[in-house]
């Protein structure tokens, strides 16, 4: 029995092979590897799926987090709240800043930023919310909307697992003062290397991101302010544009495999499904289950051929590398219950419906439902 793989690209580079090569070999017979037309015309296109006026291609999700928050003037001493149950780069990158992380905690059945908590960890030093749209479904952005206006914080969308969402019709990235996307080449949309893009309404945000980008130079060469180098590359741009075309397909094949997931694993056993907000597309870049027989159930798929992982097993603030931020176990009650039982089944758009229909059978079977 061949492996059921968590995540694969190589059928899609088989697939596309002769597209992608010729895209690679553009660029490197156009004698411009940097920042060049394949960016600009990459930056239109995404600009225009997220409706939103400006996109800037920066090296990875990270820097586009730092740059988005740096670029809205957070920095140094600053509060910057969000979540605890994200992948470790969205707090990485609010210290980046200089700033101080703080949680919230999420919902129990959406694994989200529970945004009701977001006023009572107000203080006057807080310039900013990040909320993360994991696994590819949106937060709940309308009151964090309200709130940002009435308190004068920014909101930076962390929409690095949530290229293709939309709330409620409108895609993610087009509702914070800033947006964050990762090309890293698990995401959504990703890069056959590391990439990210920032995306904004705001002329002003988008041009200080895109000097930010580019040691903070002005057009005569001169520092304006002091940046970084996070530029995207021709070569990941031109291949990104390849993967931009078939976007569409590839959230609706991940989509369809979630719903076979759904309609298998509904009622069996204690498994959990993630909820779906109505007024949420979902990307389905993770595909979580819950369970209280969590690590057995691994050890069984493993021992059938069938990969799965935990998003994430060990929540951010209980780090070694965060024990500095002073909290502990019980800080994040419903973050760190979701950390013993979470389950993330293979996901990505070539995987085979079959090979779906297997990891169903598979946990039925451990279930003991036929
Ligand atoms: C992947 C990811 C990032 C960072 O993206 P990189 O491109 O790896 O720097 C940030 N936030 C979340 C939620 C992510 O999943």
């Amino acid at each position: 029995m061949a492996m059921i793989r968590y995540w694969s690209y190589r059928e899609f580079y088989a697939q596309h092979r002769e597209h992608i090569l010729a895209a690679v070999d553009r660029v490197f017979t156009s004698g411009r590897l940097i920042l060049g037309p394949e960016v600009e015309s990459l930056e239109r296109a995404f600009a225009s799926f997220c409706g939103a006026p400006y996109a800037i291609g920066v090296n990875s999700g990270t820097d586009a987090l730092v740059l988005s928050l740096r670029a809205l003037g957070i920095g140094l001493g600053d509060e910057v709240i969000t979540v605890a149950n994200t992948a470790v780069p969205t707090v990485a990158a609010i210290r980046l800043t200089g700033a101080v992380p703080v949680f919230v905690d999420v919902e129990e059945d959406s694994y989200l930023m529970d945004v009701t908590q977001v006023a009572a960890k107000l203080t006057a030093r807080t310039r900013a919310v990040v909320p993360v749209h994991l696994c590819g479904h949106a937060v709940d952005m309308a009151p964090l909307i309200t709130l940002g206006e009435t308190r004068e914080l920014c909101v930076v969308e962390d929409c690095a697992q949530a290229c293709g969402a939309r709330y409620h019709g409108r895609p993610v990235g087009s509702f914070g003062a800033a947006a964050a996307f990762s090309f890293y080449p698990t995401k959504v949309l990703g890069a056959f290397g590391d990439g990210g893009m920032v995306v904004t309404s705001t002329p002003a945000i988008a041009e200080r991101v895109r000097r930010l980008r580019f040691y903070g130079l002005d057009d005569q060469g001169h520092a304006e302010e002091e940046g970084i180098n996070s530029r995207l590359d021709e070569v990941q741009a031109a291949i990104l544009r390849v993967r931009l075309e078939h976007l569409d397909e590839a959230v609706r094949r991940r989509q369809q495999i979630a719903q076979i997931y759904r309609e298998g694993l509904d009622g069996v056993g204690d498994i959990g499904l993630p909820a779906m907000r109505e007024e949420c597309v979902h990307s389905f870049y993770i595909f979580t289950v819950r369970t209280a027989h969590r690590d057995r159930l691994m050890r069984f798929l493993r021992d059938e051929a069938i990969e799965t992982k935990i998003n994430y097993p060990l929540p951010v603030h209980l780090m070694r590398g965060y024990a500095f931020l002073g909290l502990g176990p019980g800080d994040l009650p419903v973050t760190e219950r979701l950390a013993k039982s979470i389950l993330s089944l293979p996901l990505y758009p070539e995987l085979p419906i079959d090979d779906a229909a297997r990891v169903v059978a598979m946990i039925r079977r451990f279930f003991g439902h036929t």
